[in-house]
């Protein structure tokens, strides 16, 4: 079987919703992952906003906006009474339920639960926008069968022993959807995959069923060489190998959750990423092997800070990497990019939760300094096989950019320099400009 997963703009209007039903309907059974329509996360999230800073006026009337757009969905959504009624006790449910926040206390719990209506709404409604025209249709709860364990890791075991017994005791039916993104932790409660978890949604459910292959339906004809939100004359990349999307995904390509690679890889299922809009494109096929050689994409992420940490006690010392490298682990900050020298160390980090504590620590061993706002960006390919003089090509297109560090040969696949985000943009077109859509 293949799994399918919609993101928000494709499953974004009842006409969008009416396509994704003509793609699925190709007589080939099917597991479909949905987002939450676009917009209703964000919503979802701001209602939150205003609940944790006591405006329940606010988040009243945010979800008020909310509940009138989803009145006119249903509306538009079905061809008969019959199937708009029952739209109707979805959404009033789901809408009732959401206003019991309004006067309650609110915490993280709560945030949590709001979240998750988003994907509630759109599979409930696509589910009986697929009975209505007669598709044999059931929907399988993500609450069921998505699991996380006590570092909100996915629990891919779990996922798919409750998956395959959940399918096992449902009826027999060509469409079987669920959620995206929403999850349950160790207590029960429900949880989530973070924002775009839906993408990740699919490949973990791709691997528990052992699927023939993962489409990532989106607005876009596929993986781009570089990011089309800040970059002009974008490129499609064919095909990409599952260590060159992961290291592109990973470093802030938003049509990826940095995460959807890995189960996918491990399983060696093929993920394919397609466009809604324009569905005859052959979009971008995402295997073990990759197409040409040399540079194929750049991307980058924001929100990191550099830590730089000089100190005298590294001059011809061992275990004083060990010692850094401890304070992180303690504090569970991953740690994305590093580089050293005999006398100072700078690393970066864009999780920055625990960021005084660990520079209270670090500071027992010398001077620390802290640059925030900075972004990674990243140059994905295979390096290797480029001929020489690549690096000189990369820093010659670079010229005039402020780098504050370079991480080169860590992998085959990878070069990062990190930036200060205010000179993202431009980084990021002069290497197009200069490296990807230059003739050699
Ligand atoms: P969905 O709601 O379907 O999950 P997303 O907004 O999460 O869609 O991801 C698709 C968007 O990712 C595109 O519209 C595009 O703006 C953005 N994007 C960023 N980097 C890339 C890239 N390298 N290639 C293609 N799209 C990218
Ligand atoms: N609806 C969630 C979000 O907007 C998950 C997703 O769309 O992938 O982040
Ligand atoms: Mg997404």
């Amino acid at each position: 079987m293949k799994v399918y997963k919609f993101g928000g703009t494709s499953v974004g209007s009842p006409e969008n919703m009416r396509m994704v039903r003509q793609i699925i309907t190709d007589g080939e059974p099917k597991l479909v992952v949905l987002s939450a329509m676009s917009g209703t996360t964000n919503s979802l999230v701001e209602i939150s906003s205003h609940l944790y800073q006591q405006h329940p006026h606010k988040a009243s009337e945010v979800m008020a906006r909310l509940e009138e757009k989803y009145a006119r969905v249903v509306e538009a959504l079905y061809a008969t009474p019959e199937y708009r009624e029952k739209g109707q006790v979805v959404t009033e449910g789901i809408f009732r339920m959401m206003r019991l926040f309004l006067h309650k206390s609110f915490t993280l719990k709560e945030e949590k639960i709001l979240v998750a209506q988003g994907e509630l709404l759109s599979t409930q409604l696509f589910t009986l926008l697929m009975q209505e025209s007669g598709h044999s249709t059931f929907l399988l709860p993500a609450l069921d069968f998505m699991r996380v364990d006590e570092e909100r890791a996915a629990d891919l075991p779990a996922i798919r022993t409750l998956l395959l017994e959940l399918i096992d005791n449902s009826p027999r039916v060509d469409y079987y959807i669920t959620q995206g993104f929403i999850c349950r932790n160790p207590a029960g409660e429900i949880d989530n995959l973070e924002r775009g978890g839906s993408d990740y949604t699919a490949s973990l459910v791709g691997a528990a069923i052992d699927a023939e292959e993962v489409q990532i339906w989106t607005d876009i004809d596929g993986f781009h060489n570089n990011d089309p939100r800040f970059v002009s004359n974008t490129r499609k990349i064919d095909q990409l190998s599952f260590n060159e999307a992961a290291e592109l995904a990973y470093f802030g390509a938003k049509i990826l959750h940095p995460q959807t690679i890995f189960p996918a890889r491990i399983q060696n299922i093929p993920v394919r990423l397609k466009n809604t809009m324009n569905p005859s494109d052959s979009g971008t096929l995402i295997t073990t092997r990759s197409d040409g050689s040399g540079i194929k994409a750049v991307a980058a992420k924001d929100g990191i800070t550099a830590i730089k940490i000089r100190s005298g006690r590294m001059l011809m010392a061992y275990g004083f990497l060990k010692k850094v490298f401890e304070i992180f682990e303690r504090h569970k900050t991953p740690i994305d990019m590093i580089s050293t020298s005999e006398v100072a160390v700078s690393l970066t980090v864009d999780n920055t939760r625990h960021l005084e504590e660990i520079h209270h620590a670090l500071m027992a061993f010398g001077e620390v300094e802290i640059d925030r706002d900075m972004s990674i960006i990243c140059i994905v390919g295979d390096i290797i096989r480029e001929e020489t003089g690549f690096a000189s090509r990369v820093f010659n297109a670079l010229d005039g950019i402020p780098i504050r560090m370079i991480s080169y040969g860590g992998s085959r696949y990878n070069i990062s320099v990190l930036v200060p985000t205010s000179h993202k943009t431009s980084t990021l077109q002069t290497l197009s400009d200069k490296l990807l859509n230059a003739s050699f």
